[in-house]
């Protein structure tokens, strides 16, 4: 077991994942607090620009924790997404922007949940509270993390809280965000090296509702056609999923960053639940185009958990 209180975002770990760990554990060591930044998978390419950046390690790699760890959740609360072990582990704080689900703890913890864009815009508003400095480095974290989740301010998901932090952390780093944001979100968008699998499971959530279990996965493109003339291998990944983890459902999420638009790919036993959700019926390649969806959290899985509840 590890002395030190270790500090983490969600598995399939994004750039809001990332970052507001190295920004919260500087927040906490402001108040005392000892933490060690570990992550629960690979970096994804969007995130390495960032690191690479600012010439920042990636933290270390942890698969689970053992029994009485004591741990800092960031972005993330969901039993399925969250580290192996957890269940016994002690959670002495969570700090997430996302719905609550499977959550119980035996001891009483802090709980910092707020409905914006980003955990990293939480993490800002208290920074401010408590009076501490945000340099460079910290700066340039917190506005890598609300570009990512936000894609550059163009989501439902954005709030004002977003959009005002933006123009404090412009001021502080001395980055546009339009081109700096830009550059890192297009470095995301390089899946040439990744095999169907890697793709399938770059960003992918689990989710249970009743019964039903299933995986929304999302990539970003410039090019939605591009990513989707891999669709044969893609299937055939998605397939193999759905049978190892026996998965009801499983929704690829191809999103436009550009356009704001999302073309998706739904298999399982249950891919008309997709059909219920957006009232929109599949074509023959198992496909459908949302216009103006680029929201997992906000556009696409709430309306799935509906039509199973
Ligand atoms: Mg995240
Ligand atoms: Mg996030
Ligand atoms: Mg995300």
């Amino acid at each position: 077991m590890d002395n030190k209180v270790l500090i983490m975002g969600h598995k399939n770990p994004d750039t809001d994942s990332i970052c507001s760990s190295i920004v919260a554990a500087n927040l906490v060591k402001s108040f005392g607090v000892e933490t060690k930044i570990v992550r629960l998978g690979n970096i994804n390419k969007e995130t390495e620009y960032v690191l690479d950046f600012l010439k920042i390690d990636a933290p270390e790699f942890i698969q689970e924790v053992k029994d009485g760890q004591e741990i800092i959740l960031v972005d993330h609360n969901e039993k399925m997404q969250s580290v192996d072990g957890r269940d016994n582990a002690k959670v002495l704080a969570v700090i997430d922007h996302h719905r609550i689900a499977d959550f119980n703890t035996i001891e009483p913890l802090y709980y910092l949940a707020k409905p914006y864009g980003c955990t990293s815009t939480i993490l800002y508003e208290e920074y401010k509270k408590a009076g501490i400095e945000i340099d460079k480095t910290i700066g340039t974290l917190m506005l890598s993390a609300i570009i990512s989740d936000t894609l550059l301010l163009k989501s439902p998901t954005c709030t004002k809280s977003d959009i005002e932090a933006v123009k404090d952390l412009e001021k502080i780093t001395g980055l546009e965000a339009n081109k700096y944001g830009l550059d890192m979100l297009k470095a995301g968008t390089d899946l040439s090296t990744y095999s169907s699998s890697e793709v399938i499971n770059l960003d992918a959530k689990e989710f249970s509702e009743g019964e039903k279990k299933f995986v929304i996965s999302q990539v970003n493109t410039a090019d939605i056609d591009d990513v989707f003339s891999r669709r044969e291998e893609l299937e055939f990944a998605m397939e193999k999923e759905i049978a190892d983890k026996k998965l009801n459902l499983f929704v690829f999420v191809i999103t436009d960053i550009i356009n704001t638009n999302s073309k998706i790919i739904a298999l399982g036993n249950e891919k008309e639940l997709v059909e219920k959700a957006f009232g929109k019926e599949l074509d023959d390649l198992d496909s459908m185009m949302l216009e103006g969806v680029v929201s997992r959290k906000k556009q696409i899985a709430p309306p799935i958990l509906e039509v199973i509840k």
